[in-house]
């Protein structure tokens, strides 16, 4: 297995491997670039079918979550785990320990958050080891209830303020009074997107591979069910991907009507292309890593003491953010995408300018 020569493989500034015999865990930690702040990211569990697999994963999205954090203006750097094994059997206290004493080791250079197939009270458990740990903590919540370090409630708002600053920029609508936007996938964030976009007067489309989600969606706010196979190419304003990611790839592309897409899924462009033929349809599209980015915000402010309202405002300049991405793309001609990962590199990179 390469590492340097690894497709993945982008200035990582360190790649840690981490194997316990006793508990069975095996671990990868990927820090990609800490310029300008430690490296915060999820610790994802999951059953890789090969060693290669994961270490694809981690490369891959620890470098995703520099981009994110540089983005969104905080003091943070780029990392990522993931431990390898199914978390619904080989998930154990003593394993999750053992990961808690690999992070400390560390040093502070990676911060572990929650991810898919672990969870805060996993967290918890290595953070009896660690104080690298972070998501944890009881607080108050950007909407207000108490929270237990999830950071969806936070993502959702955030992705609504994205989604109001897009429809401004593309379609001149201050409201979102009538306008018709689909949600698909109402889980944690896509549901709570939902509650404001109804709350703003939207009309809503919603689709789930869980029916009992779409029918407390259609109970809960009004909106219409859709097949799943119909939801990305409806007829409505704006398309909220809430769910997974490569929906914007070469055979849904041609499909869509939406002039908007706006949603908090990550990684929705299945190849770099499939932004600039975004761009050739004349659809607006919301750069995930900058729509999305209200969960990091959120987790970055509980590491640096936690100011309900500093948060908040924070938060919100993501439509200060998507305002300038959407600028330079119609001065430039450049699609969202690529502005938005040229105004992340700028970021981090002067940073490795300033320090060098
Ligand atoms: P979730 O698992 O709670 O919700 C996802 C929902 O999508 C579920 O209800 C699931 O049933 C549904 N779904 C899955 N496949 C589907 C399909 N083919 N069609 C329609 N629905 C489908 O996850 P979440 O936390 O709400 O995250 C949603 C997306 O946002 C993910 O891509 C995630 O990576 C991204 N994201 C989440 C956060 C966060 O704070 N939770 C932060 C940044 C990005």
């Amino acid at each position: 297995m390469s590492v340097f020569s690894h497709h993945e493989f982008d200035k990582h500034q360190q790649v840690h491997f981490f194997c316990d015999d006793k508990t069975g865990l095996k671990a990868i930690v990927a820090i990609h670039n800490t310029n300008l702040g430690p490296a915060l990211g999820g610790c994802r569990m999951w059953q890789y079918n090969s060693d290669e697999e994961a270490l694809n994963d981690v490369l891959r999205l620890s470098k995703g979550m520099t981009y994110k954090s540089a983005v969104a203006n905080i003091g943070l750097g780029g990392g990522k785990s993931v431990i390898i094994g199914d978390p619904r059997k080989h998930k154990t206290e003593a394993m999750l320990e053992m990961m808690g004493r690999c992070l400390e080791t560390l040093g502070g250079s990676y911060i572990a958050a929650e991810d898919s197939g672990t969870s805060v009270a996993d967290l918890k458990v290595m953070g009896r080891h660690t104080k690298y740990v972070a998501g944890v903590t009881e607080r108050t919540g950007i909407d207000g209830k108490p929270c237990n370090g999830d950071p969806s409630p936070a993502t959702a708002y955030g992705t609504f303020i994205g989604l109001k600053a897009a429809v401004k920029h593309r379609l001149g609508a201050s409201s979102l009074a009538g306008l018709k936007v689909a949600v698909q996938g109402v889980g944690n964030v896509g549901f709570r997107l939902a509650e404001q976009l109804q709350a703003a007067g939207a009309e809503l489309y919603v689709s789930d591979i869980h029916a009992e989600s779409v029918e407390r969606a259609v109970n809960e706010l009004g909106a219409t069910a859709v097949d799943g196979k119909d939801i990305l190419s409806l007829d409505v304003d704006v398309l909220a991907p809430c769910a997974l990611g490569a929906v914007l790839n070469d055979n849904t592309i041609p499909e869509l009507k939406a002039a908007v897409i706006a949603g908090a899924a990550n990684n929705q462009l299945a190849a770099a292309h499939n932004d600039q033929m975004l761009k050739n349809k004349g659809i607006l599209y919301t750069p995930d890593f900058v729509i999305n980015a209200g969960g990091i915000i959120d987790v970055y402010y509980e590491q640096s003491g936690h100011q309900h309202e500093n948060v908040r405002n924070h938060i919100e300049s993501i439509a200060d953010t998507l305002d300038e991405i959407f600028q330079r793309s119609d001065a430039d001609g450049q699609p969202t995408g690529e502005v938005a990962n040229r105004i992340a590199e700028e970021r981090f990179m002067r940073e490795t300018l300033v320090s060098a």
